[in-house]
């Protein structure tokens, strides 16, 4: 049975994966690595890939990689990226392609995450798809017939800089004020329960940690996902005014605040359309988790180089 090969290179982690032609992963590895240096993403990459490949019958038929960033498809060149401050128009498929000696797609991790779920997640059998990713940054993938649709330029699916308030100073990383990005990051839902004081002790407290304490009915917590919840609500109200997609999938470490997050959005996407709730996208969890990226990789490079 033929294999793929996917790689999602992270702000601190690396993962790679071979799957097999339907979607399900053979093999799986990820190594942490300081993040910057492309020198240092190859070798740990071209170890990871090894690993993976290893532990596998066969050699894979292609590779897909997934990074953040703003990327070139067509040419396999990662232009910025926001996780990898030093990187400039780096030539990653054929950087990595000289090291692992497969043909190579390299893709926005978000567009990557978002044909996972589309091809063998939470969206599988949709028309067109909005995948939302929501962690340190709010990324997205829009699927529409079938395909990714990456924009002119690459920048489609950047709903985190889509502007929701014209009068806020708050600084997105963007360089842009009144962004949604800052409004829904695990950042801002960690400082809506936490004092600046309690911030500096309290540094791995995450979305599922404020999710559980929200569900044992701490008041605090609670209040701090549906803010959050509402905010998102507001951008999916913009996506489906622009794209009203059959569903919008909700992923990424935020995501794991669970149920009061997803129910504050919809509230809000159905307060800010004046339509009934069956005349608009479903809004779901991602199911792939954190493997999403680098499943969407590898499935990318199958639909790219199929034989
Ligand atoms: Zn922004």
């Amino acid at each position: 049975m033929a294999h793929y090969l996917g790689i999602d290179i992270g702000g601190t982690n690396i993962k790679a994966a071979v799957i097999a032609e339907d979607g399900g992963v053979q093999a799986f590895a990820e190594r942490r690595w300081s993040g910057g240096d492309p020198s240092e993403l190859v070798s740990v990459a071209v170890k990871l890939a090894d690993v993976v490949i290893g532990q596998t019958d066969g050699v894979p038929i292609a590779c897909g990689v997934g990074c953040a960033g703003i990327v070139a498809h067509k040419q396999g060149i990662v232009r910025r990226s926001p996780n990898l401050p030093t990187w400039r128009d780096v030539r990653l498929a054929e950087i990595l392609g000289r090291k692992i000696a497969l043909p190579m797609i390299v893709d926005n991790d978000a567009n990557a995450a978002a044909y996972a779920e589309y091809m063998v997640g939470a969206a599988r059998g949709a028309t067109s798809a909005v995948v939302i990713t929501l962690g340190t940054g709010m990324g997205a993938g829009i699927v529409l017939g079938g395909s990714l649709y990456r924009g002119k330029h690459g920048f489609a699916g950047e709903v985190g800089h889509m502007t929701v308030d014209m009068s806020s100073l708050t600084p997105c990383a963007c360089g842009a004020t009144g962004c949604l990005e800052p409004l829904v990051s695990a950042g801002s839902l960690v400082s809506r329960v936490l004092s600046g004081a309690e911030r500096d002790e309290a540094e791995s407290l995450t979305a599922r940690d404020i999710g559980t304490r929200a569900a044992g009915g701490d008041t605090v917590a609670l209040a701090a996902v549906e803010e959050l919840g509402q905010a998102l609500g507001v951008g999916l109200a913009n996506i489906t005014a622009l794209l009203d997609p059959e569903i919008i999938v909700i992923g990424g470490g935020v995501a794991e605040a669970g149920r009061p997050l997803l129910d504050a959005a919809r509230d809000e996407l159905v307060r800010r359309t004046s339509r009934c709730r069956e005349d608009l996208p479903r809004v779901v969890p991602a199911t792939l988790g954190p493997a999403a990226g680098v499943v969407g990789a590898a499935l990318l490079a199958r639909d790219e180089f199929k034989r």
